[in-house]
C-alpha cells in the first residue's frame, strides 16, 4: 500500500519524500483505522488525507469552516489533475448544480464542505446514495470549546457515524493542547490509540529578536533582503497598520494593508493581491493570516511585540509552508510592553492575570540568552534536546563573554530602593545620569545619593543591564504597572554577597546559513517567475497553484530540459508537466541555449524514479474502462477536464500493461494526416518499435507532430493487441 502512497506522491504531487509522520498516517488511514493528526501549521496535513483519498475507490468528504481554504484546495487539487468539488454558499446554482452532478456521476474522488452545509439533509440523503471511504475533518480543533475558534456546528458532526457507518473517520488540527485532543476524540468518537503528533519544531523557520532602535529604518534594511520575495509585517494596532504602510509606500516598497477597519471589500482585495505576487508585502494587525494558504511567505516581521506565544507561533508559522528558509524577525522594544500594558489595563482582573502570564512567556523569549527554538517547542510541552539549533539568533551568535557588573548592579538596585519600588527602569536610568527632567526635580530625586553616579553607561547599556537583572531574577518587574521591585537576590547583591556578572555589548551575528544555502539562477528564476504570474493571471488562480517557488527554484538549480528531468523536479508531477511542462522547458530551454548552460543531474531522483516505475496510477484503468465501454476519447477528455494527450497515456498505459482496447475507427478520425502518411508511420512504428517516439518524429523528417504520433500509436497498438 504504501508504495502505491509512494506512486501517488511522486506523480501526483512531484514530491520525493514524504514529510514526518505522513506515512504512518496515511499507512494507518489506508488500512481502515479512524485517525487524529496533529501537526503545525505548514507541516503538510492535506496530504495525509488526499493521498488515501485517492487510493480509496469510493469517495472522500472534507469538512472544512472556511470558505476560502476550501477554493484554495481545490484549485490545488485540480491543477494537479485530481478531480475536486466543493459545495457551499459561494456558489452560483449552476456551479452548485454541475457540482452535485459530478459527484452523482462519481467524477470527483474528494467533496469539500462546510459543516453545516453537510448536515442539511438533502445533501445528506444525496451522499448517503454513494460510496464514501472516507469522512476528513479538517481544523478539528472547532469541535472544542477549548480551541479559539469553537463552531457549534462541529458538534453535531458525530451523527456523520450513524449515516456513514462504514467511513473511516480523519480529523486534523495545529492546536495541540491536550484538552483540545481529547475534547476531538470525545466527540468524534476517536481511539485516541490512533492519534500522530508530530514535531513543532518548523525547522525552516529562522528566529531572531532585535532590539527595536530605529524601527523604520530597521524594516527598511530587512526588507531590502527580501527584494520581490512576500512577507506579513505584523503590527499591534490599526493606527500603527495604516502609518507604517503609509511610510513604506512612500518609501516605494510594494505594500498594502490589512484590518479590521478596512471594507470588507477592501480587505478580500488586498489579501487577493497578496496571494497573486501582486502585492509583496501585506502590513497587519492579527486580524491577517486565518485562511491563508500562500506556501511562498519568505519573511514574517514583528513590527510589535505579540500578545503571546501562542499567537506569535500561529503567525511566524504562515512563512515557509512550501519548506524553504523564512526568516521570522522580531524587534523588540521595552516600550512595547508599555502599549500591552495598556491593553491589559482594561480587562476584567481574571483576564488580567491571564494576559501577564501570557505576557511574561513571551517577554521571556524576546529576551533570553538560550535557544530561541528550544523556549518555543517547550513552551507547546515538547521535549527540545538539540544542543544548538543553528537556526536561532543566540545559537548563531558569537558570544562575547560576560563581564562583571557587580558594581553598576548595585548602584541600579540602590536607585529602585531609594526612589520607593515604584518606578520603571527608564525612570531609574534618569536619575542615575543626573536627568534635570521636570519629574525627576519635583520628585526631588536629584537629592538623592544615586543622583548621577551612572554616567559610565550610556541610557541603551543601562537598560540591558536592567533586563538582565530582571531575566537573572535579581529585580523584579511588576508587568501590570511596569514598577520595579526588590527581592532577596537583590539584597544579596547589595550586600556585596553575590556577583553579577552580564553581557552588555550587542553581539555581532553570524550569517544565516539557511538563507545564504539558496543558491540558484536569479534571472532565470525572474523569467520563469512572471512567466508563471502571467500565466495565472489568464487563468484566474494564484500563482503558487501552478508552481510553487520551491519548483521554479530547483529549476533554476538542475536546468531540466527533458520531460525526465523535469518530472524529477520538485512538485512537477504528470498532470503539471501535462499542462505547463513544455512552456516552461521552452523557457529554460531557450535561457541555457543563450548563455550556454548545461542541464545539472537531479541525481538522487533516479533511483526513486526506477523504484516506483512499476505501479501505475490506477486511473488509467478507469479511463480505459469508460473507453472500452463506449465514451469517445474527446468525450473523456472533457469530462476528466485533461488535454487529449492525457487520454491517449492512459490509453498506451493500459496497452503496455496487457489491456485491450476495443477497435474504434473514430480513433483515426482525430488524426489530421492523410491517409498515405498515416499507413507511412503506422509503418514506422512497425519498423522502428512504438516505446520512443523520437525515432519515428525524425524519420517523418520531423513533419509529423509529436500529438499525431500519440494518436497513431495508440491506434497501431489497438489494433495490434
Ligand atoms: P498544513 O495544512 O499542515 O498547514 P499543507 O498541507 O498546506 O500544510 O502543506 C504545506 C505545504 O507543504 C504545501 O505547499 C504542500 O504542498 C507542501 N507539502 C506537503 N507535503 C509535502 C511533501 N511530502 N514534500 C514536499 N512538500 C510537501
Ligand atoms: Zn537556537
Amino acid at each position: 500500500m504504501i508504495e502505491q502512497a509512494q506512486h501517488v506522491l511522486k506523480h501526483v504531487f512531484g514530491y520525493d519524500n514524504f514529510r514526518p509522520l505522513q506515512q504512518e498516517v496515511i499507512t494507518n488511514i489506508v488500512s481502515g483505522k479512524d485517525t487524529l493528526v496533529i501537526m503545525p501549521t505548514g507541516g503538510g496535513k492535506s496530504l495525509c488525507y488526499q493521498i488515501p483519498a485517492l487510493l480509496f475507490s469510493g469517495i472522500t468528504i472534507v469538512v472544512s469552516p472556511l470558505i476560502s481554504l476550501m477554493k484554495d484546495q481545490v484549485e490545488q487539487l485540480k491543477q494537479l489533475g485530481v478531480s475536486a468539488v466543493f459545495l457551499n454558499s459561494s456558489l452560483s446554482v449552476q456551479e452548485y448544480q454541475h457540482n452535485i452532478d459530478m459527484i452523482l456521476r462519481k467524477d470527483v474522488k474528494l467533496i469539500y464542505l462546510a459543516p453545516e452545509t453537510l448536515l442539511q439533509r438533502k445533501i445528506l440523503s444525496l451522499l448517503s446514495t454513494i460510496d464514501i471511504a472516507c469522512i476528513t475533518i479538517d481544523e478539528a480543533h472547532c469541535i472544542s470549546e477549548w480551541g479559539h475558534e469553537f463552531r457549534p456546528e462541529y458538534r453535531q458532526l458525530l451523527q456523520l457515524r450513524s449515516i456513514f457507518p462504514h467511513a473511516i473517520y480523519v480529523a486534523l488540527t495545529a492546536t495541540a493542547t491536550p484538552q483540545v485532543q481529547k475534547d476531538i476524540c470525545n466527540n468524534l468518537n476517536l481511539d485516541t490509540q490512533n492519534t500522530f503528533i508530530a514535531s513543532f519544531d518548523r525547522t525552516n523557520l529562522y528566529l531572531q529578536v532585535l532590539p527595536k532602535k530605529s524601527p523604520l529604518q530597521q524594516t527598511a534594511q530587512f526588507l531590502d533582503s527580501f527584494k520581490q520575495q512576500s512577507g506579513i509585517i505584523y503590527c499591534l494596532t490599526r493606527r500603527q497598520v495604516d502609518e507604517l504602510t503609509a511610510h513604506l509606500h512612500y518609501q516605494g516598497y510594494s505594500v498594502l494593508p490589512y484590518h479590521a477597519g478596512l471594507s470588507d471589500e477592501e480587505r478580500a482585495a488586498n489579501q487577493d493581491r497578496f496571494i497573486r505576487d501582486d502585492v509583496s508585502i501585506i502590513v497587519a494587525t492579527v486580524a491577517f493570516g486565518m485562511g491563508i494558504n500562500k506556501p511562498n511567505i519568505r519573511f514574517i516581521l514583528h513590527y510589535d511585540l505579540p500578545k503571546n506565544i501562542e499567537g506569535y507561533y500561529q503567525q511566524i508559522g504562515r512563512a515557509g509552508r512550501d519548506g524553504l528558509p523564512a526568516h521570522c524577525l522580531l524587534l523588540f522594544g521595552y516600550s512595547d510592553i508599555q502599549k500591552l500594558r495598556y491593553f491589559i489595563e482594561r480587562m476584567t482582573e481574571h483576564e488580567q492575570a491571564h494576559a501577564i502570564t501570557h505576557l511574561q512567556a513571551i517577554v521571556g523569549y524576546a529576551e533570553t540568552e538560550d535557544c530561541r527554538r528550544e523556549i518555543l517547542i517547550n513552551y507547546f510541552g515538547e521535549d527540545y534536546s538539540t544542543e544548538n539549533c543553528k537556526l536561532c539568533d543566540n545559537c548563531l551568535e558569537e558570544k562575547t563573554p560576560k563581564t562583571d557588573v557587580t558594581v553598576a548592579a548595585q548602584k541600579f538596585l540602590s536607585c529602585v530602593k531609594r526612589t520607593g519600588e515604584i518606578f520603571g527602569a527608564s525612570y531609574i536610568i534618569d536619575v542615575l545620569r543626573g536627568s534635570s527632567s521636570a519629574k525627576v526635580m519635583s520628585n526631588n530625586h536629584h537629592q538623592l545619593s544615586t543622583y548621577n553616579i551612572g554616567l559610565e553607561y550610556n541610557k541603551d547599556t543601562w537598560m540591558l543591564l536592567a533586563r538582565q537583572l530582571i531575566q537573572q531574577g535579581i529585580l523584579v518587574q511588576d508587568l501590570r504597572l511596569g514598577s520595579l521591585k526588590l527581592n532577596a537576590n537583590s539584597w544579596q547583591v547589595m550586600r556585596g554577597q553575590r556577583a553579577v556578572r552580564a553581557r552588555l555589548v550587542s553581539t555581532s551575528s553570524r550569517s544565516n546559513k539557511l538563507l545564504d544555502e539558496l543558491n540558484y539562477d536569479q534571472i532565470l528564476f525572474s523569467q520563469l517567475r512572471q512567466y508563471r504570474k502571467e500565466l495565472a493571471d489568464n487563468m484566474d488562480v494564484p500563482p503558487y497553484t501552478i508552481f510553487s517557488d520551491k519548483s521554479l527554484q530547483e529549476m533554476c538549480i538542475y536546468y531540466p530540459q527533458t520531460r525526465t528531468s523535469m518530472l524529477a523536479i520538485h512538485g512537477v508531477g504528470d498532470a503539471k508537466f501535462e499542462k505547463y511542462g513544455d512552456a516552461f522547458l521552452d523557457i529554460i530551454m531557450h535561457y541555457c541555449a543563450q548563455n550556454n548552460i548545461q542541464e545539472k543531474p537531479k541525481s538522487i531522483l533516479a533511483s526513486n524514479k526506477i523504484k516506483k516505475r512499476k505501479i501505475e496510477p490506477r486511473k488509467y484503468i478507469m479511463v480505459s474502462d469508460r473507453y472500452n465501454h463506449g465514451e469517445t476519447i474527446d468525450q473523456l477528455k472533457n469530462d476528466l477536464n485533461v488535454t487529449r494527450n492525457t487520454i491517449l497515456s492512459h490509453l498506451y498505459h493500459f496497452m503496455m500493461d496487457g489491456g485491450k482496447l476495443r477497435q474504434d475507427k473514430d480513433l483515426l478520425s482525430l488524426s489530421e494526416l492523410s491517409e498515405v502518411q498515416q499507413k507511412q508511420v503506422l509503418f514506422l512504428f512497425k519498423e522502428l518499435g512504438f516505446e520512443r517516439l523520437k525515432p519515428v518524429y525524425q524519420a517523418c523528417s520531423e513533419e509529423v507532430s509529436y500529438d499525431e504520433l500519440h494518436i497513431l500509436r495508440v491506434y497501431y497498438l489497438a489494433q495490434a493487441s
